[in-house]
C-alpha cells in the first residue's frame, strides 16, 4: 500500500478535496498545544468536520489511544484527519489500528510518522510498536507554510531526528539503491536548509527544503530497518519519557560514530551530504553551532538508568553494522550522557 502526496507550500487549502476522497465524517486530531490548527482544519473542512480530539500525548499511552478511539466512536467518524507532529499522528495510527479507519495526514514536524506503517504505544514505562499496513496514512499533505509556527528549537531537533532516519537507512540491512538515493538527499536537503533556519526561520525556500528532506528521511523509515541508534532512542524514549526530537538529535552521532568503522560506504555517503569530511562529527557540531542540547543529562536522563540502557540494547538487538558490544555501548553512552564529542 502506498500512500497518496500532495506536497506544497499553501496546499493546507486542498484538505477539503484530499478528506472527501476518503470519508464524509472527520475526527480532526492534534495535541492540546496545537488545537487552533486544529480548528483552522475544521474550518476549511466544514460539514465534513464532525469533531475535534485534541488531546495527543507523546508516545501515544495506551490511555490516550482508548480515549481516542472512544471519540471517534461517538462522532462516527469514518476518517480520521491529524494535523501535528509525530505524536498527533500515532494518536491517529492508534484509532485506525482499532477501527480500521483511513487517515489523512498533515504533518507539522519532521519526525516522519506519517509515511510509516509503524505504531508505537507505551504502556507501565515500556514502548510497544508494530507495523500493519492500516496505520499507514492513506494521504499525505505537506504544507510547508505549517511549519512556520514550529518554534526553531524544535524546527532543529525534529530536523536532526530526519537526518537520524536518513542515517541509518544509508546502513540498514535491508537497504537498496533508491532508498541510498533517497537518504542522501535527505540528508543534503536537511544539512542545507536547518543552518538556514536557525538564522531565519520564516525562510520559505529552507522550510520547503527541511520539509522534503523529512519526506525523504520518513519514507526510507517505513521502507528499510532502522539499526542500533532507534534501539536507543527507542529505549530512552520508552522507558525514561525523554523528548523523542531531543534523544534523537543527541544519540546520533555517537551511534554513527559506534558504526563509522563497519559502515565506510554509508559514512562517506552521509558526509558528502553534508559536504564534511567527518559526518558523525559533524554532526555532533552542528548540535551546538543550530543551539540544540548535547547531553542527555540536560533533558532529564538519569544517569542511575544508562546501565539499564545498555541491557535493553543487548535485549532483542536490532540487526546493527557494528557488533554490539557492552563496553562500547556504554562508553557511547556515557558521551552521549555528558554531551562529550562522539569517539574518534
Ligand atoms: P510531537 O508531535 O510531540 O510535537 C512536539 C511539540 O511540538 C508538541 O507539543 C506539538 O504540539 C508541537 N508542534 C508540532 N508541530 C508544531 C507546529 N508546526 N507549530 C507549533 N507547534 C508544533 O513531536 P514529534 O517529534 O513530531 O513526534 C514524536 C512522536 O512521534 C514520538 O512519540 C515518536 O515515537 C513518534 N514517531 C513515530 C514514528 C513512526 O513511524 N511510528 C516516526 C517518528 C516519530
Amino acid at each position: 500500500m502506498r500512500s497518496r502526496i500532495v506536497f506544497g507550500m499553501g496546499k493546507t487549502k486542498e484538505i477539503a478535496q484530499e478528506t472527501r476522497r476518503l470519508g464524509q465524517r472527520a475526527l480532526i486530531i492534534s495535541t492540546p498545544g496545537q488545537s487552533a490548527l486544529a480548528e483552522m482544519a475544521a474550518d476549511l473542512l466544514g460539514d465534513l468536520a464532525v469533531g475535534i480530539h485534541a488531546k495527543a500525548k507523546m508516545h501515544v499511552p495506551v490511555s490516550v489511544a482508548q480515549a481516542g478511539e472512544a471519540a471517534a466512536r461517538e462522532v462516527r467518524a469514518d476518517v480520521l484527519v491529524a494535523t501535528g507532529g509525530g505524536s498527533t499522528i500515532g494518536l491517529a495510527k492508534a484509532i485506525a489500528l482499532r477501527l480500521d479507519l483511513p487517515i489523512l495526514a498533515v504533518p507539522t514536524t519532521y519526525a516522519g510518522s506519517e509515511m510509516t506503517p509503524i505504531w508505537g504505544m507505551t504502556e507501565g514505562g515500556m514502548k510497544r510498536t508494530g507495523r500493519d499496513d492500516r496505520v499507514l496514512p492513506a494521504t499525505v499533505l505537506y504544507d510547508p507554510a505549517l511549519t512556520y509556527a514550529l518554534p526553531i528549537h524544535t524546527s532543529i531537533v525534529s530536523g536532526m531526528n530526519a537526518i537520524a532516519h536518513c542515517v541509518e537507512a544509508l546502513y540498514s540491512e535491508t537497504a537498496n539503491p533508491l532508498t541510498t538515493l533517497m537518504a542522501e538527499q535527505g540528508i543534503a536537503a536537511l544539512g542545507r536548509a536547518l543552518p538556514v533556519l536557525r538564522e531565519e526561520p520564516n525562510n520559505a525556500g529552507a522550510r520547503s527544503d527541511a520539509l522534503y528532506g523529512a519526506w525523504l528521511a520518513g519514507s526510507v523509515l517505513g521502507a528499510v530497518g532502522m539499526a542500533l541508534h532507534h534501539k536507543l532512542c527507542h529505549t530512552l524514549g520508552g522507558t525514561f519519557n525523554l523528548p523523542h526530537a531531543e534523544t534523537h538529535a543527541i544519540v546520533l552521532p555517537h551511534a554513527f560514530a559506534y558504526n563509522r568503522a563497519a559502515a565506510p560506504d554509508a559514512s562517506r555517503r552521509a558526509a558528502v551530504a553534508l559536504g564534511v569530511e567527518d559526518a558523525p562529527r559533524a554532526l555532533f557540531d552542528m548540535l551546538g553551532t543550530l543551539g540544540a542540547p548535547f547531553a542527555l543529562r540536560d533533558i532529564g536522563m538519569p544517569e542511575a538508568g544508562l546501565e539499564d540502557v545498555v541491557s535493553l540494547a543487548l535485549t532483542n538487538p536490532y540487526y546493527n553494522p557494528a557488533p554490539l558490544d557492552a563496553d562500547r555501548l556504554r562508553a557511547l553512552l556515557r558521551n552521549a550522557w555528558e554531551g562529550r564529542p562522539p569517539e574518534a
